[in-house]
């Protein structure tokens, strides 16, 4: 396994493999890897000859209150299990190496990102889209591979390639969870004990709001209500929203039909916390 920094070696490195026919895929990371990041890692295995895996904390795509500064680190643990689930090659650049001090180009994905993770963190996705754009032109991969965890951003990715023009393909991968359905998360490592156990509210607010939609429930504000109650039964839970929208122009709808996304994002204690359900409704 081979580690970069510097964006000319990586590039050199990579074009060996690019000549000799080698598929690449690129699973992008904010590092501090858990069984989630090691999924997508273990997907672009199976599907290509070579695997990058970036670290990379981007600090455009976080807020000026938001946790930039204590965002977890384990280098050498990132390493071991990168190496473990056969990963080619890291690339951890440096925020000089990914910005020069007079960056001034931004990528914007209209629409998309006006509603939920973006209506409170609005500066959110244009950092993503940036640095995602980044990496792509940086590695060049056939495929990148990103969690439905984060369904906004799932959406958004695939909607930039499309609108751009970008010849990579965009695979989602389902998400991994503990066995009490709480969704794997670096951020996880911030809960308390107390916390922990409250985190699961997320989940089983979704499965159940699955359960009575499956019943034959069809309004979308009786299904957040009961989510919003089930949620303010946590006494460290604080909700920043409780959307249920369509999956394509991720617009809230009053009414199921067709492809539906109920996304939550919540704060437990001082850590925000997201979570997704999908859901054919015919
Ligand atoms: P992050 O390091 O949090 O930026 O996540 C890097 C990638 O891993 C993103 O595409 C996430 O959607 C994905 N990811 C994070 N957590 C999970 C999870 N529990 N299951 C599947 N994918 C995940």
């Amino acid at each position: 396994m081979k580690i970069f920094n510097d964006i000319n070696e990586l590039r050199k490195h990579l074009e060996i493999y690019r000549t000799e026919g080698k598929t690449i895929g690129l699973v992008p990371t904010m590092g501090y890897l858990h069984k989630g990041h090691i999924s997508l890692v273990q997907k672009s295995v199976k599907d290509n000859d070579i695997t990058v895996l970036s670290i990379y904390v981007n600090p455009t795509q976080f807020g000026p209150t938001e946790d930039l500064d204590k965002y977890p680190k384990d280098l050498e643990n990132d390493k071991k299990l990168a190496k473990e689930a056969g990963v080619d090659v890291i690339f951890i650049p440096t925020n000089s190496v990914m910005y020069l001090d007079n960056h001034a180009t931004y990528v914007n994905v209209d629409n998309l990102t006006d509603n939920l993770c973006g209506k409170s963190r609005p500066t959110h996705f244009r950092g993503v889209t940036t640095i995602v754009t980044k990496l792509f032109n940086i590695v060049q991969p056939n495929g990148a591979y990103f969690g439905q965890k984060d369904a906004q951003q799932a959406i958004v990715i695939k909607k930039m390639v499309k609108d751009l023009n970008i010849p990579i393909d965009i695979i989602i991968c389902p998400i991994v969870r503990e066995n009490d359905g709480l969704a794997l998360s670096s951020r996880n490592t911030y809960l308390n004990h107390e916390e922990r156990n409250q985190a699961t509210i997320l989940y089983e607010s979704l499965q159940k709001s699955k359960e009575c939609i499956k019943n034959g429930e069809q309004s979308a504000t009786i299904i957040k209500d009961m989510i919003k109650e089930m949620i303010e039964e946590k006494p460290s839970a604080t909700i920043d929203y409780i959307s249920i929208v369509n999956e394509d122009t991720l617009e809230d709808i009053d009414y199921f039909h067709g492809n539906i996304l109920i996304a939550l994002a919540v704060k437990i204690g001082q850590t925000r916390l997201i979570d997704n359900l999908r859901m054919e409704v015919i």
